[in-house]
């Protein structure tokens, strides 16, 4: 008689969703024009996921919302972006489990341009200000041209972190590291990027932080929707969630994640791919889900 164990169960599963990016709009094109953005299909595609993650046998004992529910076309609609962010909020909050949201803007990205109408004396503000006028010549600084490769990055829609955030950073993995713990660094925009077009300002300065500490096992993004993944030189799992908005009316694009004993298994649905992320520590023993994800680091 085989002896049961533990090893090929799924000791924590949870659900991973990036830029739903909803509004009431007429589908369109990006802002590179070579790729269509289905702003009310989304909808759908949402509740796909949620549909999905329902049915499991296995239930998510939270879903990670990588950031931009909802798109700036929706304050156009009849009642504003309220109206959309509850209608997304909605189809979300169906599957009973916490979600967990990246709040973009201020929240996501303290050096910002964006997101700092009522405080423009901020000095994350000032510095972002300062940041883009020494690195974009451009008028507009959602304009990147005559930016070259990973320079490209210097644009208003993207942003930076902060030095409070770094040192919050780097203490929060030094406790990890201490507690023998696995982290996954969530963030939505990206920290490493095919083409700099969508890539965090000073992430050269997060990537030699998270170099000093050996418990990081993942960088879990979205922002960029075509979506990107590499093994960074620490062998850190880099994941650039594909878009919902940029995924057709009948395509999908979700992630489920299901922890093991040694690993941490991305199961990609539709445009994302899936994954097989080694643990720097195994999970021993059966854990509570709730102790878990308290330890899961979420950067911004
Ligand atoms: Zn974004």
């Amino acid at each position: 008689m085989a002896l049961s164990t533990n090893k090929d169960k799924s000791q924590l599963t949870f659900g991973i969703i990036a830029d739903i990016q909803y509004a009431d709009h007429n589908d369109g094109p990006d802002f590179s024009n070579t790729k269509t953005r289905y702003y009310r299909s989304s909808l759908k595609l949402a509740r796909n996921a949620i549909e999905k993650w329902k049915s499991m046998e296995d239930p998510v004992a939270f879903v990670i919302q990588l950031g931009d529910l909802i798109d700036r076309h929706s304050t156009f609609q009849n009642n504003g972006s309220d109206e959309a962010f509850l209608m997304v909020m909605e189809i979300l909050n169906n599957l009973k489990a916490p979600i967990f949201h990246v709040i973009v803007a201020v929240d996501a990205y303290e050096l910002s341009v964006l997101g700092y109408d009522d405080k423009s004396n901020d000095d994350n503000f000032r510095t972002g200000q300062q940041l883009l006028q020494q690195n974009n010549p451009n008028k507009d600084w959602n304009d990147t041209s005559g930016l070259e490769g990973l320079n490209k990055r210097w644009a208003a829609y993207n942003g930076g972190v902060s030095e409070k955030q770094l040192e919050w950073m780097s203490e929060t993995l030094q406790a990890a590291q201490e507690n023998e713990e696995n982290v996954i660094i969530i963030t939505h925009v990206p920290l490493l990027s095919k083409d700099g077009i969508c890539l965090t300002w000073n992430y050269e300065e997060i990537l030699h932080t998270i170099s000093k500490y050996n418990c990081v096992v993942g960088v879990f993004s979205g922002h960029d929707h075509s979506g990107w993944d590499v093994v960074d030189e620490n062998g850190i799992q880099h994941i650039t969630f594909q878009g919902v908005i940029e995924t057709s009316p009948d395509g999908n694009a979700f992630a489920t994640a299901h922890l093991m004993d040694e690993s941490l298994v991305i199961d990609g649905v539709g445009r994302v791919p899936s994954f097989v992320i080694p643990l720097r520590y195994c999970i021993k023993t059966t854990v509570e889900s709730t102790q878990l994800w308290n330890t899961t680091s979420l950067l911004h």
